[in-house]
């Protein structure tokens, strides 16, 4: 299962699509609960996986540090903005499997959302990381200025990340014009993006790109039984202030509350909208987002935009999926390099 540690509520940025900080009444700046009480929990868990997240968890990296000396888990990571990397020392990051980097593309878009000088240093991260052998991940942020193909295949062309993953702006921002912006640019890049894939993968090299790849895996392997990330299925994510929830997100909402470090906790199962249940497109989406069902910040017409991308999307990946299973047939690529499970690195597939 994947636990998401909080290590505190602050952050040392703030970022135009999330502001920065939780107040520390909402997820206070350090963990108020027993770790011992949280080792016991995630020690009788066999398939462990730890990621440290916040608010930004370098911030306490003195708590990491403290965890990974008393807390076994099969596989630790971090979501991190990056900046701070030099908190943790190396024999720490050695010990990490993944690290999901902050970074929107090119440098004039992250810089523009995330702060002057953001992009440097985020590669400045990635390469120190990469040389202590942490498998490191791009997670961008896609909004109206992004351009997805070039600035994903930017990141690719880098060579300081190992899988790149983005998400839409979409939900937690004010309602912006998604639809217009997917058909003039989102979906024709995404289709462009989609053909780099399949090239690479008729010669046997699999492009780590999230959303395609998961995709893939889950229509080759194994459908999605709820929400990719395992939203309060497969995953938990654990505050500051000791309650357990389902999502790292719902920090606020009484829906998402599973219970506590101190007296455990129940998962509440796969949990799907009513539009996903008669939904063709469920087995390879999941139903997208658990928080974005539940409280539906863009009320009923915004959730079906959303989803109106969301299915051109998938159309654009799942079309290349008979081709996929030639390539394999043919033993062009091996179906195990096609596999992807999110809960092991945290992340959504669905933007
Ligand atoms: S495409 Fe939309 S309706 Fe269908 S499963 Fe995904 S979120 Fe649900
Ligand atoms: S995808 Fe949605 S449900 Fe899953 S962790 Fe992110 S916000 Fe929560």
């Amino acid at each position: 299962m994947l636990w998401l540690v909080f290590t505190t509520g602050a952050c040392n940025l703030r970022c135009d699509y999330c502001g920065g900080s939780f107040p520390n009444s909402v997820v206070p700046w350090r963990p108020r609960y027993g770790l011992e009480d949280l080792r016991r929990l995630i020690e009788s868990d066999p398939d462990a996986t730890v990621i440290f997240y916040g608010g930004e968890p370098l911030i306490n990296a003195r708590y990491i540090m403290r965890f990974m000396d008393s807390v076994r888990a099969r596989r630790y990571g971090v979501q991190t903005n990056g900046l701070l990397h030099r908190l943790l020392p190396d024999e720490y990051w050695r010990r990490m499997d993944v690290a999901l980097l902050s970074i929107d593309g090119r440098e004039e878009v992250t810089d523009r959302h995330r702060g002057r000088g953001v992009y440097s240093k985020v590669l400045e991260a990635a390469r120190r990381l990469r040389s202590l052998g942490v498998e490191t991940i791009a997670r961008m942020t896609v909004t109206q200025d992004s351009n997805i193909y070039e600035d994903v295949t930017h990141l690719l062309g880098l060579g300081l990340f190992d899988k790149i993953h983005w998400q839409l702006n979409v939900v937690w921002t004010k309602r912006w014009n998604l639809e217009s912006w997917a058909e003039r640019s989102y979906l024709p890049g995404l289709r462009r993006l989609m053909d780099l894939f399949m090239k690479s993968l008729r010669e046997g090299i699999v492009l780590r790109i999230i959303p395609i790849l998961g995709v893939i895996s889950a229509a080759i392997f194994r459908p999605f039984e709820g929400v990719p990330c395992g939203a309060g299925y497969r995953s938990v994510a654990v505050s500051t202030d000791g309650r357990v929830l389902a999502c790292p997100i719902a920090v606020r909402e009484r829906w998402a509350v599973l219970g506590s470090v101190d007296k455990g906790f129940r998962l509440m199962g796969p949990r799907l909208a009513p539009e996903c249940l008669r939904c063709p497109y469920r087995p390879y989406c999941g139903g997208r987002c658990l928080y974005a069902i539940m409280e539906r910040d863009w009320g009923d017409e915004g959730f079906a935009a959303v989803d109106k991308v969301t299915r051109a999307y998938l159309d654009v990946v799942l079309s290349a999926v008979p081709e996929v299973k030639e390539l394999i047939a043919k033993g062009v690529v091996r179906p195990e390099d096609l596999y992807y499970d999110p809960t092991k690195d945290s992340t959504e597939v669905i933007p």
